[in-house]
């Protein structure tokens, strides 16, 4: 049986990287050793490092006031190493409560300096974003979170702020073209868009470093892991090396253009399915939709199990919706092919004919 991959992350690779990670497992560049017996300072492997960061950059449009940084500790690392390196007392973070990410995002950053929550939509279930901010003249940053994973919005147009602008762009970053210049730093967990668990990529403007009084510990501070090229100590030398693979594969396929087309596709068939049949209903506001995560319900609850049981016979994987919201959840990431969710929607209508 042909498996579909809607899972949420780790999630779906293409094909051609998968191949191509397996056989530098065995001989990595002709080396005649694995990737995973070389060392992180060679020169083979420094050149992944910068071929990664220069495609990083290339598909941002950004120059060179920008690094690129590869980390560890996931994106929740990121959620109390940027208000580490970011605030202090004197400082205020404004941070968008959009969810179970964003919320978190809000608990760490409260150890380190004063926050505000800016947009709390815990009062509709996170069904929409809050889009009129009042963001306070002596906030630091402004922290959203581009795409809401579990709940299924997307910022389509980013907010206006004097502040700093960070992103936890970790489940939409490169699903299309971006105005990546307006953010001032940018973090993502590679495993939901651009490859495998282990490596978190930080994209952060220099400008704003060295600003805060607090000593920081060497291997949480950017800087440090600036000065050190992204090698302060043994990074995730094959986790990076199957990003790269990613990134590589995004250029060859048309760059954010191409993946910004096809994702828009899979997302516009998706959404009218459901919206057209009446079995299922999707509660998000239609213009903070994302084009990554859908969240949907069945109108009658006591369908969903018998749904996801007919999913499971048909090779539909990872679509039960996260545990605190239930419904299901389809994840539609650049690898996904259209044919996918195609399967998927030709699926709901088979179920929606037998249980209307
Ligand atoms: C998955 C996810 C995280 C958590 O990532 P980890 O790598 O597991 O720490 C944070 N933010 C968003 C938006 C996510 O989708």
């Amino acid at each position: 049986m042909q498996l579909h991959n809607f899972n949420s992350g780790p999630s779906i690779l293409p094909q051609e990287v998968l191949e191509q990670a397996a056989a530098s497992i065995h001989n990595f560049n002709h080396t005649g050793l694995s990737i995973l017996e070389i060392g992180h300072r060679t020169s083979w492997f420094v050149d992944v490092v910068t071929e990664a960061q220069q495609t990083i950059k290339r598909l941002m449009g950004l120059g060179d006031d920008y690094e690129v940084l590869f980390l560890q500790g996931g994106a929740t690392m990121q959620f109390m190493q940027v208000p580490m390196n970011l605030l202090d007392e004197n400082g205020l973070a404004a941070i968008c409560d959009n969810g179970v990410w964003g919320n978190k995002a809000v608990k760490e950053a409260s150890i380190f300096g004063p926050v505000k929550v800016v947009s709390d939509t815990s009062n509709q279930k996170h069904t929409y974003l809050n889009k009129q901010l009042e963001i306070p003249a002596n906030a630091t940053y402004l922290h959203i979170t581009t795409n809401n994973t579990v709940e299924g919005t997307q910022w389509h147009q980013y907010p206006q702020t004097n502040a700093l602008l960070v992103g936890d762009m970790s489940s939409d970053i490169f699903c299309r073209p971006t105005a990546f210049e307006k953010f001032d730093l940018i973090y993502a967990g590679a495993q939901k868009n651009m490859g495998a668990a282990g490596v978190t990529i930080v994209v952060v403007k220099k400008e704003i470093l060295g600003k805060v009084n607090r000593k920081i510990p060497a291997i949480l501070d950017y800087q440090k892991h600036i000065e050190a090229g992204s090698l302060l100590n043994t990074p995730p030398v094959f986790s990076i090396y199957v990003s790269l693979l990613t990134l590589r594969w995004i250029e060859q396929q048309g760059g954010l253009v191409e993946m910004g087309k096809r994702n828009q596709e899979k997302a516009n068939l998706l959404y009218h399915t459901i919206d057209s049949t009446p079995t299922f209903y999707c509660p998000i506001a239609v213009e903070d939709r994302s084009i990554m995560n859908a969240v949907f319900f069945l109108t009658n609850p006591e369908h969903e199990a018998p749904f996801l049981e007919l999913c499971k016979k048909h090779g539909m994987i990872g679509v039960k919706g996260y545990r605190t919201v239930g419904g299901i959840r389809v994840s539609m990431y650049n690898a996904l092919p259209l044919s996918s969710v195609q399967a998927f929607c030709d699926l709901m209508k088979q179920f929606a004919a037998s249980h209307a």
